[in-house]
């Protein structure tokens, strides 16, 4: 340890202090000349001035008297000789400050009187209340300004304070202190892992690569959708390489203060630098790292361009050879600026996308771990019950099931928990005391019934799994299918399902004979599908094979003439009517069965795949769906609408 640590660091609050110290020093006790002071009674002050002594009397507040005596008289007061440089005070209280006053007033007018000293009144304030009415203000102040910059640097948490406000807040997790993550607590992600892998060799063994002449990278891109352990790898890395982690998420940077995403992010660094080699975490990346200049009309972002600017040039700085790796992690690579993709920067991208079938089972195996699991449980069955779920939504259900059995006081956690888990993350909680009224039962229930049938039908449409009508999270009722996990889609497969979704309006229409908001939500969708079809997959007659997407942000102008627009729009009105106009003749096609559909959703509330065979059949096409419910489950995937469509930006704020 060095001995030098133990001396208090010289910093501004130090000069503060002794400031104010001195400051307080000479108010307190800088009284001009130096006096001696006496207290003597009131009846023998008024004999002093009588005798002629005194040369000068202050009358302080109309009740102190201090009667300054005259250098000669002194050995008559005090019976001592006067002593050089002083000035004697004699101190008094006086009663009532009219008789003084006549008293005065007689010595005045005695023309054989021996006074002839001046008399001052004076009004002299309480010292110690002074000091607090001029100080107290400036405390309140000082405390407020405290208060307001802590809350604007994010809490304070012991290290935003009023100083701090330019230091990095990146949290650290240091190799000894926190429990290791290593690639066993990150399932699935093979291929991230892969490419991981070389990071961690490098930060194992530099001199491997560099003896070779080889240069190491400086930063790495993690790419993909919330929630699929993009974070968690990054620790893995660390962990692996047993080297610190400092992590930090791009929205930390920025701040309303000029100035301050650049200094922390210079700070950021510098703390890396005393603990490399170390890994530099940055989630969201895109909060700072949003392609610039794009945004003309809004007079720009001039902070957060700053912030970024020194990230680039923070990231050029350090030598190939320092041992530092940055890691950064986006949903949206498209957006980030080019300078920062650029080779000897964020130059690889790993891809992080939400797991397979296989790797679902992989995350359960990692995160049903530390659960007790009744014997029922088998991880194939609940994998397949969650298509499309992150790593994340996954470690949810696990724990979400365990709380539900923990409800009902069981001894382990069995499959119904789990598959009650399930629907409550995806679907919300079931609101049982939802006041439905029968009428809008049986509407639900014709609607929700249109779209099973529709489905039964479509050969491309995905297999349904179950139809309620139970009200759940902010929808009235839902089908529930099982989507195919495919990376492209088919112009077939895209309009029997939209014919599917528009299922649910034309059932209203054909059997209730009035249509109602219950469909706003399967509308919007069918809009915007229709759209992208037409817009951007060329997917219509007159405008095929042109693609009008266009991915710079806040731009105003459309690719595309006015015509061209015209034609858009009418190209989806013809696309949506003729699946309107499908779903309507499929329906008559089938109209006992859907009434048969209705009327049991109606009694039992929920339905699935078997009831609706009994009705319709076998569907001629089911290879895929039989292999799913041969297993006998209902199983996942929401097709849900909501009374009323709440469109939610998901765009980040700036
Ligand atoms: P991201 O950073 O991509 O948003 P995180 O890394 O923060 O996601 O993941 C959140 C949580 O989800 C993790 O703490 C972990 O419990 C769980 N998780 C996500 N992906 C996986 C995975 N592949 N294996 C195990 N757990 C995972
Ligand atoms: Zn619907």
């Amino acid at each position: 340890m060095n001995k030098n640590n133990k001396i208090p660091k010289f910093s501004l609050s130090w000069l503060y202090f002794i400031i104010g110290g001195a400051l307080l020093f000479i108010y307190l006790f800088d009284d001009g000349n130096a006096n001696q002071e006496m207290v003597k009674p009131y009846s023998e002050v008024e004999d002093y001035i009588k005798n002629g002594y005194v040369e000068e009397i202050s009358v302080i507040n109309n009740s102190t008297l201090e009667a300054y005596i005259i250098k000669d008289s002194v050995a008559a007061v005090t019976g001592k000789p006067a002593t050089d440089g002083t000035r004697l005070k004699v101190k008094t209280t006086i009663g009532s400050i009219d008789n003084f006053d006549n008293f005065i007033r007689e010595q005045r007018e005695n023309e054989e009187a021996k006074f002839k000293g001046v008399v001052k009144y004076e009004e002299q304030k309480n010292f110690w209340g002074d000091l607090f009415w001029n100080v107290v203000p400036f405390i309140a102040l000082i405390f407020v300004w405290i208060f307001i910059m802590r809350r604007m640097s994010g809490g304070g948490g012991g290290q935003g304070g009023v100083f701090n406000v330019g230091k990095s807040q990146a949290k650290l997790f240091d190799k000894d202190k926190n429990i290791r993550v290593t690639f066993k607590d990150v399932a699935g992600q093979e291929g991230a892992k892969q490419e991981v892998q070389e990071i961690v060799d490098f930060l194992k063994s530099p001199q491997r690569y560099t003896e070779l002449g080889g240069k190491i990278p400086k930063g790495a891109l993690l790419v993909g959708p919330p929630g699929t352990g993009k974070t968690l790898l990054a620790k893995a890395v660390a962990g692996e390489a047993n080297v610190p982690f400092f992590s930090m998420s791009g929205s930390d940077f920025v701040e309303m203060f000029v100035g301050v995403g650049a200094s922390r992010v210079r700070d950021l660094f510098r703390q890396a630098k005393e603990k490399a080699p170390c890994i530099i975490f940055i989630d969201e990346i895109d909060a700072v790292g949003r392609a610039r200049g794009k945004n003309p009309s809004m007079g720009g972002n001039d902070e957060r361009e700053n912030t970024l600017n020194q990230l680039l040039t923070e990231m050029d700085g350090f030598g190939t050879n320092s041992g530092i790796i940055v890691i950064a992690a986006t949903n949206r690579a498209d957006i980030l600026d080019k300078a920062l993709l650029r080779a000897g920067r964020f130059d690889r991208q790993i891809h992080v996308d939400l797991p397979d079938l296989n790797e679902r089972k992989e995350v359960f195996g990692v995160h049903l771990r530390p659960l007790k699991l009744d014997p029922s449980i088998d991880v194939d069955t609940l994998a397949r019950q969650t298509p499309g779920f992150s790593g994340a939504d996954i470690a949810n259900v696990c724990n979400e099931a365990a709380l539900i059995a923990a409800r009902g006081k069981k001894k382990a956690v069995d499959k119904q928990d789990f598959l009650d888990a399930i629907d409550r993350i995806i679907g919300g909680l079931e609101k049982k005391t939802k006041v439905m009224t029968q009428k809008e039962k049986e509407a639900i229930a014709i609607h929700e019934a249109g779209h099973a049938t529709i489905s039964w039908f479509l050969e491309h449409a995905n297999p349904l799994i179950k139809v309620t009508i139970v009200p759940r999270g902010r929808a009235l009722g839902a089908a529930w299918y099982m989507p195919e996990e495919r990376q492209i889609t088919t112009k077939e497969q895209m309009l029997d399902e939209m014919c599917a979704t528009l299922g649910g309006r034309a059932a209203e229409e054909c059997f209730i004979g009035h249509i109602s908001t219950g469909a706003m939500n399967d509308l919007e969708r069918v809009t915007k599908q229709a759209y992208a079809m037409v817009a951007y997959a060329g997917m219509s007659d007159k405008l095929s094979n042109l693609c009008y997407y266009n991915n710079q942000e806040f731009s105003f102008n459309r690719p595309y003439s006015e015509k061209t627009a015209e034609m858009i729009d009418t190209e989806v009105h013809k696309m949506i009517n003729e699946q309107y106009q499908r779903a309507k003749e499929l329906l008559s096609e089938h109209k006992e069965g859907h009434a048969e559909l209705a009327r049991i959703l109606i009694e039992k509330e929920v339905i699935f795949a078997e009831d609706v065979e009994k009705i319709f059949g076998k569907r001629p096409w089911t290879s895929r769906s039989e292999e799913i419910f041969g297993s006998n489950d209902k199983s996942t995937s929401n097709e849900s609408e909501s009374e009323v469509t709440e469109v939610a930006d998901s765009e980040t704020a700036e």
